[in-house]
């Protein structure tokens, strides 16, 4: 690891090629974390982190004067699009951009993007998702043995159906449970099956969970939230820094480590580790009479 002054003595602030200006410009304040620490933070996680983002329509947060400044979500460039990323039309007319190189994470930190939140589903087929996610918001109540608890639980409710899960930290008070399938069917029918899956869970203890996304119903309660599941709909990208005091990252984890992890979770300054199960991951195949049986509850 070399420290920001350190790299900029040896390697100037270039980073992969991608010339980074205002290097030493802090982007968390806290803690001290420079721009280049954030661009030199994607090269490291780049390899990692890439197959989860590329051609995939992202939503970029983006903090131009560090996290305690304006904070806004892009989905667009409109004049000036950084190098090594790219823009494409959608059939609907939807203008969405990608990347497809590591250079493209450098380049987008260079314009000051922090977080990056891909679709679940990539192109060219965007009606399709290959990933789903139940991302799990718990009320500021709810201790986090809870929290890890509807991870599990959920967890083992797809597994009863064969059915393998992953899991992250959110990066804030949450993990994220992520299932990566085939690209077999639409949006349209995924997204009731998510809700279904997310309500089997919720049955099972009404007092804890709440699948209903008003704040006044999820008071001292975990929100399983499955409207992260939609065509346009995006998440975290694993591995992705977040734009929140301490740096945190949605770190990915195996369920081993998940049972370890205490609330605070990552952050930018841990080595980038890829746990077992996250290694050259295998799309399942989902069952369309598997859909119709647990969307039907
Ligand atoms: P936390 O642990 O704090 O819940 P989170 O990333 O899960 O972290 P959520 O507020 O639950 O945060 O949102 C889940 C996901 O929904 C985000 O990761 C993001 O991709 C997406 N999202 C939420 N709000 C917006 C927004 N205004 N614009 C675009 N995407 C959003
Ligand atoms: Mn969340
Ligand atoms: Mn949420």
């Amino acid at each position: 690891h070399l420290n920001p002054v350190e790299a900029m003595g040896s390697l100037g602030s270039t980073v992969l090629g991608v010339e980074i200006s205002h290097p030493d410009r802090v982007v968390y304040p806290d803690d001290g974390v420079t721009k280049l620490e954030v661009a030199r933070y994607y090269e490291r996680v780049g390899e990692l982190m890439l197959p989860h983002v590329v051609d995939r329509p992202l939503a970029l947060l983006r903090t131009p004067e560090g996290i305690g400044g304006e904070k806004f979500f892009q989905k667009s460039f409109k004049a000036h699009v950084p190098p090594h990323v790219k823009v494409k039309t959608l059939d609907d007319g939807t203008e969405i951009l990608f990347v497809r190189e590591i250079k493209g994470l450098i380049s987008l930190a260079q314009f000051g993007v922090i977080e990056l939140h891909p679709w679940g589903s990539r192109l060219p087929q965007v009606d399709k998702p290959d990933v789903l996610v139940w991302d799990l918001d718990p009320d500021e109540k709810v201790p986090w043995k809870e929290t890890l608890g509807a991870a599990f639980l959920l967890r083992d409710c797809l597994a009863e159906y064969g059915l393998e899960t992953r899991a992250k930290s959110s990066g804030g008070k949450g993990i994220h449970v992520m299932m990566h399938l085939k690209r077999q069917h639409t949006w349209e029918l995924l997204k009731p099956f998510t809700k279904a899956v997310a309500a089997k869970v919720g049955e099972q203890n009404p007092k804890r969970f709440t699948i209903t996304a008003s704040k006044s119903k999820r008071s001292g309660k975990i929100y399983i939230d499955w409207l992260r599941n939609g065509k346009g709909a995006t998440c975290i990208a694993p591995w992705g820094l977040r734009a929140r005091p301490g740096a945190p990252v949605s770190m990915p984890v195996t369920w081993e480590q998940l049972a370890e992890m205490g609330p605070r979770g990552f952050t930018i300054r841990e080595p980038a580790q890829e746990p077992e199960n996250w290694m050259s991951i295998e799309p399942q195949s989902l069952p369309i009479s598997l859909v119709r049986e647990i969307s039907r509850g």
